[in-house]
């Protein structure tokens, strides 16, 4: 089954509104009507706004870097997906191993929220991934697999075919380690082979596995050739426009 490859961009905790609206400004010149690809940005909440105004009218559609799975409520400091929604953001990323490591959030609320993100309407792009330790000591099966299953418990399976999952070895985010293009295939095939098992073969066909860990232009050609990796997840290489435009055109 041929999934269209998607390529997400993280800004993670940097851009001023200003410097965001440049770079999406800088996108939307770039890529604004590239269509061999899925390209999604996942600037700050402040940004969004102003982000989304700078990509209307391109193929750029916008993500969020976060959730909470309540409706509302008196949960300070949080971001609903009514809100989201609301400002056009069609994407949320849910257990980035930022999130994970530095704010506590379990596979268990990943769960919550991926849950919460189809009942808003919107696409989570789910993140797993081992750490350094655990692939050394020869746990990256297991530690994804638990991930997976416990992200993806009990979900629907039409949603999950729908969605994003994105392998991202924690070793080789932001540090300019990659996996190579077989360590990043031997754990793709591994989460769809779990996804099939939780739900069936078709969701796992339609399922789209994104990798992210150091990708930049030199070495998204080589990962995207890998049967099943449908795109990537970027951090750093997702500030620049040149940088982010180059991993779009990877072909
Ligand atoms: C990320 O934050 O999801 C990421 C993959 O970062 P980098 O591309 O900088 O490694």
């Amino acid at each position: 089954m041929a999934r269209k490859p998607i390529i997400a961009g993280n800004w993670k905790m940097y851009k001023t509104q200003s410097e965001a609206a440049d770079l999406a400004n800088g996108l939307a010149s770039a890529v604004g009507t590239y269509d061999k690809v899925d390209v999604v940005v996942c600037p700050t909440y402040t940004s969004l706004e102003v982000v989304a105004q700078a990509i209307k009218g391109t193929n750029i559609k916008l993500g969020a870097q976060n959730c909470h799975f309540e409706a509302e409520g008196a949960f300070t400091g949080e971001i609903s997906l009514a809100m989201l929604k609301e400002i056009g953001v069609e994407f949320v990323i849910v257990g980035h191993s930022e999130r994970r490591q530095y704010f506590g959030e379990t596979d268990a609320a990943i769960n919550k929220k991926a849950a919460a993100i189809y009942k808003a309407g919107l696409t989570p792009i789910i993140c797993v991934g081992e750490r350094l330790e655990e692939r050394e000591g020869g746990k990256t099966s297991d530690v994804v697999t638990q991930q997976v299953k416990g992200c993806l418990a009990d979900l629907p399976a039409d949603k999950v075919a729908a969605s994003v999952i994105a392998y991202e070895p924690v070793w080789a985010i932001g540090t300019g380690k990659t996996a190579s293009k077989e360590q990043a295939q031997e754990v793709h095939a591994l989460i769809r082979k779990v996804v099939a098992e939780m739900f069936s073969q078709q969701v796992a066909d339609a399922v789209r596995i994104q990798y992210g860990g150091s990708v930049k232009a030199e070495n998204a050609r080589e990962l995207m050739a890998q049967s099943d990796v449908d795109g990537a997840l970027v951090g750093g290489a997702a500030l620049k426009a040149d940088s982010f435009a180059g991993i779009i055109k990877y072909e």
